[in-house]
């Protein structure tokens, strides 16, 4: 009899696997380890949005939902959308609720994108954007942003990258890994390079309510920019919901709608308790989300002005919840800090090269922990730095 050999799709095997996860691999038998590796807030979920998916249960709502969510709760994006940053979306076919933002970018890749299509994907970024894109048989794209431009693409870099087969611009701000962020004027210098092209933009904006010197912009907010846009949101940062997986699309009808049928066939519905969790987060969170954020920002300065004491230059991060220092002076590369201080220090961080090739010689930071684990995380990597 022949053995059997397990069918791998050639794109599957063709992943490699995320250089996160094996630092959470060697993180496994340390207990007294700290982490700030994994990019996650470290508050619980306000009980006000616990409650409201507890009642939930409690009046039997445990069935399928409709494909692309309550409409209830695509009335609450829709208000939401409108009152954080001033954009119009219908709730009718405009708005689909996913599975964490995760499930939304993998279904907006797979509903726009052919094989060979052309996918500009700016780095370091996300670990998710590239193998979603390679999955759909797309081509990413990467384009390098520098620590000197703030971490921001320029438009001369965007104009350098495109191609006749560029499709889609995935748009990362404010960005995980180096907390970058693009202003009004950065957002209206790309719309005018991507106006007369046939470019979709994939704007990742996750991190939204996590800025900290200015308030998020959309691209999608530009005159010409709606109609080629998909904005990726979600709960799990803002509100402090990573598992209870809520997700959401924006966007024209005309992908909405083909990205709502590989959702139902793929998924059905999103969580139902999740989303009635969901309804009272978006119509009563604000004043947590606002809580949240000034602690972050309080975590932010006094992380920044550590490292930088501690003698690791380091951009200021004017989103999201990471930190993005150089160890080049050190002499180590990415990996082998990390390695190196996780074996000397027990405190977990992640190699830049994790979030693309343009990363090397960073390392990311999530700072979303508390003030004692970072206070300790830095007597830890001063000491780290005086055996060098
Ligand atoms: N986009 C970015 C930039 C992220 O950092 C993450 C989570 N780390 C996600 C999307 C996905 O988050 P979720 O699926 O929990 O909404």
């Amino acid at each position: 009899m022949t053995p059997f050999t397990m069918p791998i799709s050639a794109r599957a095997a063709s992943l490699k696997p995320s250089g996160i996860r094996r630092f959470f691999d060697l993180l496994e038998n340390r207990p007294d380890a700290i982490s700030l590796g994994i990019g996650e807030p470290d508050f619980l979920t306000p009980w006000p949005i616990r409650d409201a998916g507890v009642f939930s249960l409690e009046r039997g709502y445990t069935k399928y939902t409709p494909n692309a969510g309550l409409s209830a709760l695509r009335r609450e994006c829709s208000a939401y959308m409108q009152r954080r940053f001033g954009l119009g979306y219908d709730p009718a076919d405009e708005i689909l609720v996913t599975v964490g933002g995760s499930e939304a970018l993998d279904l907006c890749v797979r509903a726009a994108l052919n094989p060979g299509d052309e996918v500009i994907v700016p780095e370091p970024c996300f670990v998710a954007y590239t193998p979603v894109v390679t999955l759909a048989g797309a081509v990413p794209v990467p384009l390098r942003t520098l620590a000197g431009h703030r971490f921001r693409v320029t438009p001369q870099a965007l104009r350098a990258a495109i191609t006749p087969k560029t499709r889609m611009l995935v748009l990362p701000y404010p960005c995980n890994p180096t907390g970058g962020i693009l202003e009004r004027a950065d957002l209206e210098a790309l719309a005018e390079v991507l106006r007369d092209t046939q470019i979709l933009i994939l704007s990742d904006e996750i991190y939204a309510e996590l800025t900290y010197s200015k308030r998020h912009v959309s691209i999608a907010s530009l005159p010409g920019m709606r109609e080629r846009t998909v904005i990726v949101g979600g709960l799990s940062k803002s509100h402090s919901m990573t598992g209870w997986r809520m997700g959401f699309a924006y966007g024209p009808a005309s992908i909405i709608g083909p990205m709502t049928k590989i959702h139902q066939f793929a998924i059905m519905s999103a969580p139902t308790t999740s989303q009635y969790a969901a309804i009272a987060a978006l119509r009563d969170g604000d004043g947590e989300v606002e809580r949240m954020r000034e602690e972050y920002d309080a975590r932010r300065r006094f992380m920044l002005k550590g490292l930088r004491d501690a003698g690791l230059p380091c951009f200021e991060p004017e989103g999201a919840f990471y930190l993005f220092p150089s160890v080049q002076n050190t002499g180590l590369d990415s990996e082998a800090f990390c390695e190196k201080l996780l074996l000397a220090e027990d405190l977990a961080v992640i190699p830049g090269t994790a979030f693309g090739g343009s990363g090397a010689g960073f390392v990311r930071l999530c700072y979303a922990a508390s003030l004692e684990d970072l206070k300790e995380a830095l007597v830890r990597i001063e000491r780290f730095l005086g055996t060098l």
